[in-house]
């Protein structure tokens, strides 16, 4: 059972909001002292269609063939599972970082648009 931080008191978990459903595992708030505590969804990162720095977020990552020995290797229970499991290794420039993703990468580039829609081309924004 979840305990108050402030008190001690016994925590109760109450409704999340729509917006706090995507950001919080759960909210809980004491029973004695009314305190509000949350729990961030901390995996958050390793949820959705394509890999992503576990640290930053970032979905521009770089693939890796081999282990780089100067930059570190993620030592997450999280990232252990991603390579047990068959993930491949990424490297994001951001953080100098390196870990296992079973995800693809987002491609660096958007798949072309179809011809019959030229309107639909938007301009490249880098
Ligand atoms: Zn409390
Ligand atoms: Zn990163």
């Amino acid at each position: 059972m979840r305990m108050c931080t402030r008190c001690g008191g016994r925590l109760e978990r109450i409704h999340r909001s729509f917006v706090e459903r995507f950001a919080y595992m759960a909210i809980y708030e004491c029973s004695a002292c009314k305190d509000i505590s949350s729990v961030p969804r901390r995996y958050r990162y390793h949820l959705g269609k394509h890999a992503r720095c576990p640290k930053c977020g970032t979905l521009r990552i770089t693939k890796l063939r081999v282990r780089d020995h100067i930059d570190p290797l993620s030592r997450s229970p999280l990232n252990l599972l991603e390579r047990i499991c068959g993930g491949a290794l990424f490297h994001c420039r951001y953080c100098r970082w390196q870990f296992y993703d079973r995800r693809n990468a987002l491609p660096e580039k958007p798949p072309a648009q179809s011809a019959k829609s030229p309107e639909a081309v938007a301009p490249a924004g880098r």
